[in-house]
């Protein structure tokens, strides 16, 4: 028998790319490909994307030129380009850097080893098509391989929001949620392996709508369909849209057992007149009222957000509002990021903040997330919480996890094996982990 191809991927971005590298790389083990961690030994190598920012772009430009020497050593060597920057600017990749033998758009890679085989008879694939036919249907189902005891599943795709600075609705295409049914096998089968943990994706997650056997249903629903599955201990679902916040959701929170108290709910600016040029469609009262009700359905939720300063047109008032917001949630966690000008999108038109400006912005920003995120973290100490336990540490008999609010905890001379889900009791709180003990 031939040895197997190898294939390596470079993901790049949010979590749902890393769902889809998985994804891609099943499809290509039908091809023949296994993976493997160095590009060095690789028959193919995968890139895929993210064009949130514009330094996520460049960094593949970067990558890509890299494997020049890889390419001339090796002529038979594929590389191919995926993900958002692929649908973006998929002609423009081909001519900017001849060494991509493939290009392949988010919607489209379940039509990967048919590209792949192209290539090997000598020709360019290009495919960023939104096909009417459903990827997830087109692909294998997963390989019985043994799993970690956590994983993402894609349950929505797309947006329909058009935030004036966003991509996404542009690289991802419309809002498109997958059926229940599928959904469900895809988790039992993910169980089966050994995985206890997921975490529901979707750039708009909790817009979930899929069809169900009574008709559509909610994200709620869809998560208490879950619940029900023995062996899965714990659902989260990552990005919700403030506006998506329907009341069900909400109460889930307070009385699903397997919901963890943990919710990623970008904002990403705290000023009306900034919320409105974005195009959010919420205002930060409705905001600030909405986290009230989430802590009134489940006071020790931790939540999380998205912050971009340097929009358009924020001025220093804007940016005290944003301030001022994040000092009233006391945020656990939160990801904020300098505004980047995205072609195609409506700000990128308008006059920019000065990037001085914007840095400096930014950093204030940080240090009170970072304060904020530590007060929190340190609050832990003395509380016993659930750790699902996920891989040896760093040092002889010690464990790391997540607890249920998503913090990192280590376990010195543990009992507990990967896929363990213990009582911990909290003992001290490091610069970005736990540590405790077996209660
Ligand atoms: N759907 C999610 C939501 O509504 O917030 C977020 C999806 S987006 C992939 C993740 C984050 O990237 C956003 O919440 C935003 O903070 C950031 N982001 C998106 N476009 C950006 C841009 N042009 N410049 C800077 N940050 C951006
Ligand atoms: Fe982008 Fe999220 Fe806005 Fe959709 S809702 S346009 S994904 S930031």
């Amino acid at each position: 028998m031939a040895d197997p191809k190898k294939l390596f991927i470079k993901t790049y971005g949010c979590q749902m790319n890393v769902y889809d590298s998985e994804r891609m790389a099943e499809a290509l083990g039908g091809s023949g490909y296994v993976e493997t961690r160095t590009p060095e030994d690789a028959d193919m190598i995968l890139l895929n994307t993210c064009h949130i920012r514009e330094k996520a772009a460049e960094k593949v430009y970067s990558e890509l030129g890299r494997y020049k020497g890889l390419k001339a050593a090796n002529p038979d060597l594929k590389i191919g380009v995926a993900g958002c920057v692929a649908q973006a600017e998929g002609d423009e990749i081909m001519r900017r850097q001849p060494l991509v033998d493939l290009v392949v758009g988010p919607q489209a890679y379940h039509r990967l080893p048919e590209m792949e085989a192209r290539t090997r008879s000598g020709h360019k694939a290009l495919d960023t098509d939104f096909p009417a036919e459903d990827k997830f249907e087109h692909l294998k189902a997963r390989p019985k391989a043994a799993r970690g005891p956590t994983a993402f599943l894609t349950v929505q795709e797309g947006c329909d929001k058009f935030c004036a600075f966003c991509v996404v609705p542009y690289t991802r295409g419309a809002e498109v949620s997958r059926p229940v049914d599928r959904i469900l096998g895809e988790a039992r089968d993910l169980v089966e392996r050994g995985v206890r943990e997921i975490t529901l994706l979707g750039q708009n997650v909790n817009a979930y709508h899929g069809a169900g056997p009574d008709g559509e249903t909610t994200l709620a629903g869809l998560i208490w369909a879950l619940n029900d599955i023995d062996g899965l201990e714990r659902i989260r679902f990552t990005t919700s849209h403030p506006n998506d916040m329907s009341d069900d959701l909400i109460a889930a929170h307070g009385t699903c057992e397997k919901l963890m108290p943990y919710l990623h709910l970008p904002v990403q600016s705290g000023s009306d007149r900034i919320l409105k040029r974005m195009n959010r469609a919420h205002t930060r009262d409705s905001y600030l009222a909405l986290i009230d009700r989430l802590r009134a359905a489940r006071p020790d939720i931790l939540i999380s957000g998205d912050f971009i300063v340097g929009f358009p047109e924020e001025s220093d008032e804007d940016f005290a509002d944003t301030l001022d917001l994040i000092e009233r949630v006391g945020y656990g966690q939160a990801f904020s990021f300098k505004y980047s000008p995205r072609p195609g999108t409506p700000a990128a038109e308008r006059p920019q903040v000065a990037p001085d400006v914007a840095d400096a912005r930014l950093q204030e920003l940080q240090a009170l997330i970072t304060r904020q995120q530590r007060a929190r973290q340190d609050a832990m100490v003395g509380q016993t919480v659930g750790v699902l336990f996920e891989k040896p540490g760093r040092l002889p008999g010690q464990m790391v996890g997540k607890s249920d609010h998503l913090h990192a905890v280590h376990v010195d001379d543990c009992a507990a094996r990967p896929g363990d889900l213990c009582a911990v009791r909290i003992v001290s709180s490091g610069p970005n982990s736990l540590a405790g003990i077996l209660a």
